[in-house]
């Protein structure tokens, strides 16, 4: 194998390029995690998606990721798409509402949205970080850092709190455009604080001795500003410069732009050599809202009988550069390919029980597929394309499945192991509660529905097609479509978002 490289849009130069390791072989990675103030939407779980695909094709090609997501649970205010963002914690703002009155306090809140976090993200078959540092336990070193930025003369102290002074740092704006002048044509940047020298100056600490989560610090009682925690928790895990920094497209300005000030700010070094942004997901052609009733969690979707791992395939079915467009038949195509999968998994299995001994027919096709789908992955995560070839391997397997031998049936599942590494499509990784994987739709029996899906080809041979009609109508009745092609019948759940 020729030396492999993982190319990606950098956000920052606005170009597709090769990640440029600090120390070769190690991808030390920071991906924003959830602010778990409610449960994440399928959209968050898109991005969360795109950091998991890129530690699983940086440790295809043999590096070993350093990888780190962390927690919100604090300081994430309600206004945050504004310079110096306003408004309440969503922490707080989350308890006031209908669904927090099941909690005593705001930690209790956070802990029950974080374990709900947990188990999406294992039931999506997404890889765990390295660390997954929470805001709230690094609290001692986000007053630090603060102290650090107001002596180094990059933040001043107001009445109401520490700001960052955005005019002090030179390179304000690089990640997105908005730079300080921009900011003071915006129309949005409305002035908050009458201490702050400049609409754009950022709080780091904010002072409010009623904030339901407050700590003490030399600035008095309060809480740390949200960009504040990814700064000082990346370099904490990570060290001053890290080779990648993935997010949501939402998080380019503020977030983004915020840490890398505060971070270059405070070591002089550049704060990530690489930018990656995943951009919107859409539901059914429209913006995700709870109001027009199309908001879809992880939870949501299994409560209707969706498969978690269709619901991450049709996640990563787009490319990540691209909007993606989540609908009905997307998920109910991802069922139908994820059951490729596992049928040709299990016609592997058995084949390596009870297979013939012959000569291995489909491992070079099979090999050639794999590097085809790496290739595509290493390209700027090109799931698409990935995806497509990855299918054409069960092509293979399943066009051969009567008649594998144990030797054809090893080059299937080395195949199936891989694919499954690289893409998370195959079966989940890890053992997984029963609570946590079991969808709360229909119980589905697969042995009952292929012995009839076998006696209802048996019917239609014998020309018996009241029968085959009968199977059919009463699997359809339990929510199980049959879609009949050349190379068999496959089963579906049907869905209905
Ligand atoms: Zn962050």
């Amino acid at each position: 194998m020729s030396e492999r490289t993982l190319r990606l849009y950098d956000t920052m130069t606005r170009q597709l390029k090769p990640l440029q390791l600090v120390e070769p072989g190690c991808l030390r990675f920071y991906s924003c995690g959830p602010t778990v103030y409610s449960y994440a939407h399928i959209g968050n779980f898109r991005t969360f998606l795109t950091a998991d695909l890129v530690v699983r094709t940086a440790e295809a090609i043999g590096w070993s990721v350093q990888y780190v997501s962390n927690i919100t649970d604090v300081g994430h205010l309600t206004q945050d798409d504004v310079a110096d963002a306003g408004g309440e914690d969503k922490m707080a703002s989350a308890l006031k509402s209908k669904e927090g009155e099941h909690f005593h306090n705001v930690w209790e809140l956070a802990e029950y949205y974080e374990d709900a976090f947990l188990e999406d993200w294992a039931r999506l078959n997404l890889r765990d970080p390295l660390v997954r540092p929470r805001a709230t336990q690094h609290m001692r070193e986000q007053i630090v850092a603060t102290e650090q930025l107001i002596k180094g003369g990059y933040a001043y102290e107001t009445p109401t709190g520490v700001y960052f002074s955005v005019e002090s740092f030179q390179g304000y704006g690089k990640l997105s455009g908005n730079t300080q002048e921009n900011l003071r044509k915006a129309v949005r940047e409305v002035v908050l604080d009458d201490n702050k020298k400049e609409q754009a100056d950022f709080a780091l600490w904010k002072k409010d001795d009623k904030h339901l989560m407050q700590w003490y610090s030399p600035f008095g009682w309060g809480f740390p500003g949200w960009h504040l925690e990814c700064s000082v928790m990346a370099r904490m895990y990570l060290g001053d410069t890290l080779d990648l920094h993935a997010g949501g497209e939402d998080l380019i300005f503020p977030h983004h732009e915020c840490e890398i000030a505060q971070s270059e700010a405070l070591t002089g070094k550049p704060f990530s050599n690489h930018w990656i942004h995943t951009r919107f997901l859409q539901v059914n052609g429209e913006k995700m809202s709870k109001r027009s009733g199309n908001f879809y969690t992880v939870r949501g979707l299994l409560e209707k009988g969706a498969d978690p791992l269709a619901i991450r395939y049709a996640l990563i079915s787009g490319v990540y550069t691209k909007p993606l467009n989540f609908t009905d038949q997307s998920l109910s195509d991802a069922m139908g390919n994820i059951d490729r999968f596992r049928r040709s998994d299990a016609a592997v299995a058995a084949a390596l029980e009870g297979g013939t001994d012959g000569p291995d027919v489909i491992g070079s096709t099979l090999s050639d597929l794999y590097d085809q789908a790496l290739d595509a992955m290493l390209n700027d995560l090109n799931t698409s394309v990935a995806l497509a070839k990855a299918l054409e391997g069960t092509k293979v397997i399943l066009r051969e499945a009567e008649t594998l031998s144990k030797a054809s049936a090893g080059s299937g599942k080395e195949y199936l192991d891989k694919i499954n590494a690289l893409l998370g499509i195959v079966r989940h990784e890890r053992e997984l509660g029963s609570a946590a994987v079991e969808p709360a739709g229909p119980k589905i029996d697969e042995a009952r529905i292929l012995s009839l899906i076998d006696e209802r080809a048996e019917a239609k041979k014998s020309k018996n097609f009241a029968r085959a009609d009968e199977i059919r109508k009463e699997l359809d009745a339990e929510g199980i479509e049959l879609r009949d092609s050349p190379e068999g019948t496959t089963w579906h759940l049907k869905t209905a978002l």
